[in-house]
């Protein structure tokens, strides 16, 4: 009996190592110091096992200068409980940029600045004054971010708050190996965002994460969101949040090899 116990947890220990080794593998295997890492830490889509899924967003990007929160989810509360299981420390983060004014975007950050205010949070120009106020009154700094791509801090940039529907600016980190463009919800058009991003830089884009908004958008304009991108020549895909099941299933089709799963818990690492 004592030996097939044995052997049960030693399976048990060997899945584990495989999956570790496996999230590790999706983006290279270079020394840990050498990654900028995107740790997934609020997402409706599932992804890693024991954490919380709920609706909205949230990405944590270290391996950089400073560590930076990109959107905060609808729940502070599910917000920190992820990031303590995925091991991050919320008192680390330096940087919180919010994409646009949704609540599931926006609603972890009074929950999150009464764990750390001693951050800047960056927010669209558009934002109603009263919420600048409040996150100084929580003890944090405020920076807007008008429209115009511009750079917030070494290596990150916005593409700047872009004004087609709801105004929202998407995040771009400076890799050796191309950009990594974030969106939030990418309400002004996934590729309207990605192109945004490559004519400012005037790089090509190594990964494009995040909300891509295509729910309940048809195959045919789902097709023509993936062309513009191919011909854009994004390399890799990590689409979650709103993008819909079936956008997911075409990206995952168009990408193949490139596609990464970006559900809650993944960790994309971009070897520098
Ligand atoms: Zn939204
Ligand atoms: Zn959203």
């Amino acid at each position: 009996m004592r030996t097939s116990r044995n052997i049960t947890l030693m399976l048990l220990f060997g899945w584990a190592l495989f999956m570790t080794q496996s999230v590790v593998a999706a983006g290279g295997t270079v020394a840990e110091q050498d990654q900028v890492r995107l740790h997934v830490v609020f997402n409706n889509l599932p992804y890693k096992a024991g954490l919380q899924t709920e609706w909205g967003f949230a990405c944590l990007i270290d391996g950089l200068d400073k560590v930076v929160l990109f959107d905060t989810g609808g729940n502070g509360d599910v917000l920190l409980s992820n990031m303590q299981r995925l091991g991050l420390d919320a008192e680390a983060v330096e940087a919180v940029v919010l994409s646009h004014i949704h609540g599931d975007h926006t609603g972890g950050l009074d929950t999150f600045l009464a764990r750390n205010p001693d951050v800047t949070v960056y927010l669209p120009e558009s934002f109603p004054a009263a919420f600048g106020r409040e996150v100084i009154r929580l003890g944090a700094a405020v920076e807007t971010v008008s429209a115009g791509p511009r750079q917030l801090l070494d290596s990150i940039h916005s593409t700047g708050e872009m004004n087609h529907g709801i105004k929202e600016q998407a995040l771009i980190v400076d890799t050796p190996r191309g950009l990594v463009v974030i969106t939030g919800c990418a309400h002004p058009n996934v590729a309207n965002m990605a192109e945004q991003a490559q004519a400012y830089l005037g790089k090509n884009i190594y990964l494009l994460m995040g909300g891509f908004h295509l729910g309940g958008r048809s195959d045919a304009e789902i097709r023509a969101v993936i062309k513009r991108l191919k011909a854009l020549g994004v390399k890799k895909v990590a689409p979650s949040h709103c993008t819909g099941d079936n956008a997911i299933r075409l990206f995952r089709d168009a990408w193949q090899d490139d596609f990464i799963e970006g559900g809650l818990g993944a960790v994309i690492e971009v070897p520098r």
